[in-house]
């Protein structure tokens, strides 16, 4: 008898034009698989290792849900079929794809890091031996993340922990497998991400679902591009940002799929919505307040996503317009997913639930999309080509965020 639990969430988002051309807008063709699978385990085999990290206990459910989007350009310009089939036909082929060997491999656990290296030294004691870190990477930059942050490295990894909105995070960024193609500068500018962008999106969401809150980032020069994530690791490509060194808000979207944490598709509305929450995160908690983010990736007007399951506007919509300081509707849309309360053939219940107490409450899911659909939210370009965008200057959509 074995018993394993292997866990494989996948989210590829292939995108296909650089993201330094700042008229250039595109959309992913994303992939997200988890399987979960329960059997008896002998010890030492390939399943071990990847139960290490990838479990979660008391969740046994199994999710297999893919987006494709086309890239579209705004306006009236044609919409452009941009997929990237080959990644993507390569994952979804086997049904199942193996998690980067740096998943099993990378030390995840929190309490086996080397001494710390970079924490203030106290005064009149000698100054601390040069740490063990990284080749080319100076990891005292790497303490501009977060006030009083403290920072670990070995010869391989560099480990940040620290305490925001009254919790304890973790972060390593396992560099193994790291070529240099991502520069160090683009590191600490990833790892600044995670600190603005996780602790906030889990502070809101990632409470409901048990989230990690220690995470893994792995630079790979190999594996998928963009990114993926699976349980608590998140890894991207090593020529990712080296190629499009605007896109850094992938990893937003690839941490909120941590937040997450094992969103069943037959439990959501539709397997859509795994990828439609990850991109409405991207959206509104976008780093540096979508200094990055909006001038490579944007949201799309109801035109071109005319469906709930296409369409991350309408949920910034919904959001923006119906969540209040005592009803967060978004919270409850992520709860109910998460919670697995009802199946997808059962959603007309579960969007009269997300409504309750609100001013939809009573509203069929058709009605408020009809609303949408009629709003000057859902047409206003998001584009940043030429300063803000049109959205932003009518709707202050991000800094009403906590
Ligand atoms: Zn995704």
């Amino acid at each position: 008898m074995r018993k394993s639990i292997i866990l494989s969430a996948i989210m590829t988002a292939a995108l296909l034009s650089s993201c330094s051309g700042k008229k250039t807008v595109s959309s992913y063709s994303s992939t997200y698989e988890i399987r979960v699978t329960s059997a008896v385990m002998d010890s030492g085999s390939e399943e071990s290792s990847s139960s290490t990290t990838l479990s979660r206990p008391g969740r046994t459910t199994r999710t297999t849900a893919t987006y494709t989007a086309s890239e579209k350009k705004e306006s009236s310009e044609t919409s452009t079929s941009a997929e990237k089939k080959e990644s993507s036909d390569k994952r979804t082929n086997s049904g199942y794809t193996a998690i980067p060997q740096a998943n099993t491999t990378a030390p995840a656990s929190q309490n086996s890091k080397p001494s710390p290296t970079v924490n203030t030294p106290v005064s009149g004691d000698p100054a601390p031996k040069a740490a063990s870190a990284p080749d080319g990477v100076d990891i005292s930059r790497f303490s501009s993340a977060l006030p009083g942050i403290s920072i670990t490295s070995d010869s391989k990894n560099i480990y940040q922990s620290g305490t925001v909105k009254g919790y304890q995070f973790s972060l390593t960024i396992d560099l193994s497998k790291w070529a240099g193609n991502t520069s160090p500068d683009q590191i600490v500018t990833a790892s600044q991400l995670f600190w603005e962008c996780y602790p906030r999106m889990y502070a809101r969401f990632g409470t409901v679902s048990a989230a990690p809150r220690d995470v893994i980032l792995a630079i790979e020069n190999e594996g998928y591009a963009p990114a993926e994530a699976s349980g608590e690791f998140v890894h991207i490509h090593d020529s990712w940002l080296r190629d499009n060194p605007d896109d850094f808000d992938c990893l937003t979207h690839e941490f909120a799929h941590v937040i997450q944490n094992g969103w069943d598709g037959d439990f959501c509305g539709s397997s859509d919505f795994i990828e439609r929450f990850a991109d409405f995160c991207r959206y509104e908690y976008a780093f540096r307040s979508g200094l990055y983010n909006d001038s490579c990736w944007t949201l799309w007007s109801a035109d071109y996503e005319n469906s709930i399951d296409s369409s991350n506007r309408f949920y910034v919509w919904l959001d923006y317009t119906y969540s209040t300081p005592s009803k967060d509707i978004m919270l409850d849309f992520f709860r109910v997913c998460y919670e697995e309360k009802y199946p997808s053939f059962q959603w007309d219940k579960a969007w009269q639930e997300i409504f309750s107490g609100s001013a939809l409450e009573g509203r069929s899911i058709d009605d408020v999309w009809n609303e949408f659909a009629a709003s000057d939210f859902a047409y206003l370009s998001a584009d940043t080509s030429y300063g803000s965008s049109e959205l932003l200057s009518h709707y202050d959509i991000r800094s009403r965020l906590a």
